[in-house]
């Protein structure tokens, strides 16, 4: 009975102590280097697990690019790619039209521009990215320069993913923009939700912009991190549980998503909501399990049983 006493104890002991169950990785990236080079040094300043990603025919582009990498940032190539909306476009904006000679020629200079680029995210591209055919054109070409695809998601059915099957290009997906808009207080409601949603997924990639507002809410925020949220860079994701949420073979919506284009202001659409991965969640369980004292317990009683027979 004292020995029943003493186990029940030592799992009431055990349960209190098991390391907590939620812990997330978030990886953030700031788009559109290239153009404001005193707002991007103060984002090169912050930890090196932010990421950046830099626009090929930015002036400052191979400059930032090499400056991010020699202060140990992850560098990816944001490539301009149509947008539903008109609007004024950068220089080499991917259209779904284009063939596959001309697509692998716009990467292939944007690679060259982007040094030690490992990735690469789109810059707008609602039209380019809700294309399959485009898509398939474009992860053909990445395949060749081993880059990943970050799917900015600024259309609810891009095709990314599903473009990406049967090619060797991983694919990950934005789940929060941090600065729609370029408040502070909205900035930083953004940033608790991509913290959230790190947390309850076990992974989220936000993207900012080289906004001092968003400079200031970054530098505000990152040094209260809560301590079970771990920051990462995109490239560290790329095996995490990915869910694909786009319908095939969808007509563009008739009226165009929101997706001004002022310069290098915007290129991102409103939120839309996101899934919860139920089967991150029970690997997240998984993993704190293996690990807590509770079963360590367990693993010492076995082997003590063992030895006592
Ligand atoms: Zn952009």
């Amino acid at each position: 009975m004292l020995q029943f006493r003493r186990f029940v104890f030592s799992i009431v002991s055990a349960l209190a102590l098991a390391s907590p169950v939620y812990a997330g990785k978030l990886a953030i990236v700031i788009d559109d280097f290239g153009y404001r080079p005193h707002t991007e040094n103060q984002v090169l300043a912050m930890p090196q697990a932010i990421s950046v990603a830099v626009l090929p025919n930015a002036p400052h582009a191979h400059e930032m690019a090499t400056k991010a990498h020699n202060s140990g940032h992850q560098v990816l190539i944001h490539l301009p790619m149509a947008p539903l909306s008109k609007q004024p476009l950068e220089k080499d904006t991917l259209r779904p039209d284009m063939s596959s000679d001309e697509i692998e020629r716009i990467i292939r200079d944007a690679y060259n521009k982007v040094p030690f680029a490992v990735g690469l995210n789109n810059h707008m591209g609602s039209a380019m990215t809700s294309s399959l055919f485009g898509m398939q054109k474009v992860m053909q070409a990445l395949e060749r320069y081993n880059l990943f695809f970050l799917d900015s998601v600024t259309i609810g059915n891009s095709q990314a993913m599903r473009a990406a099957q049967g090619t060797g290009v991983k694919v990950i997906k934005r789940k929060v923009f941090l600065d729609d808009t370029q408040n502070e207080a909205d900035i930083r409601v953004q940033f608790n939700r991509a913290v959230q949603l790190a947390r309850r997924n076990g992974s989220a990639i936000a993207i900012g912009h080289p906004h001092p507002s968003t400079v200031r809410v970054l530098q505000q925020m990152l040094p209260t991190l809560p301590s079970d949220i771990t920051l990462v860079r995109p490239g560290d994701l790329l095996n995490e549980p990915q869910v694909d949420t786009s319908r095939p073979h969808t007509p563009p919506p008739a009226t165009a998503p929101r997706n001004p284009f002022r310069g290098v202001n915007m290129c991102q659409p409103k939120q839309t909501p996101e899934p919860v991965y139920a089967t991150r969640f029970f690997t997240v369980i998984g993993e704190s399990m293996s690990q807590s004292t509770l079963v360590q317990y367990f693993k010492h009683q076995w082997q003590g049983w063992g030895n006592k027979a």
